[in-house]
């Protein structure tokens, strides 16, 4: 996704006039946004692959008809948009998305959660509505094992966090 900071924030600014709710619960956000934005699923800005890791239990023989792939059990987000989004959204039930869809714009990279600043929602809601956000899903994060994180965890750059992330400063210790 490309970090075009203004452009966002003019495009959001005139498409959501009204501030929007935007809460955690049952182990994903509920974004009213997400209805009238879908930037996050659609084609993106970039070819550079978006990874969206799945858990053990989600992976089957038929991926490649719901995700274009990374590798054999990650699926990916690029200029193609994502595979499963269709015209009133994505046409997964919730369990067989990955868990970076329903974190988003929160993202796990490497034990600790970003802010990813381009999202509307993120752009709309205080800093500190979303540490508290960022606290719950912490929280339910802490519920996999290590090994489990480890795998959901996003394998983005230094230099792509520090572009266009906002570090909340909430880190996932691996002994809590
Ligand atoms: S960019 Fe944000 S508001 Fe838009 S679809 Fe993605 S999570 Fe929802
Ligand atoms: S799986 Fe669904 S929610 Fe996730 S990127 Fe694809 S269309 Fe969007």
């Amino acid at each position: 996704m490309a970090n075009d900071f203004q452009h966002y924030f003019r495009l959001w600014e005139a498409s959501f006039p009204q501030r929007r709710e935007v809460r955690w619960a049952n182990g994903y956000l509920h974004n009213a946004y997400c209805a009238d934005c879908r930037y996050c699923c659609g084609p993106q800005d970039s070819a550079t692959p978006f990874p969206m890791p799945l858990l053990p239990a989600q992976c089957h023989e038929r991926l490649e008809d719901d995700f274009y792939l990374l590798d054999p059990v990650t699926p990916c987000l690029d200029d193609r948009g994502c595979k499963s989004c269709g015209p009133q959204g994505c046409r997964l039930p919730r369990p067989q998305r990955p868990i970076a869809c329903g974190l988003f714009p929160l993202v796990l990279v490497r034990d600790a959660l970003h802010l990813y600043q381009c999202c509307p929602a993120a752009l709309h809601l205080p800093l500190r509505e979303w540490i508290r956000l960022g606290e719950q899903a912490r929280d339910w994060l802490l519920t996999f094992s290590p090994a489990e994180r480890q795998r959901l965890s996003l394998s983005l750059s230094p230099e792509t966090l520090a572009e266009s992330y906002i570090d909340l400063h909430l880190a996932l210790p691996e002994h809590p």
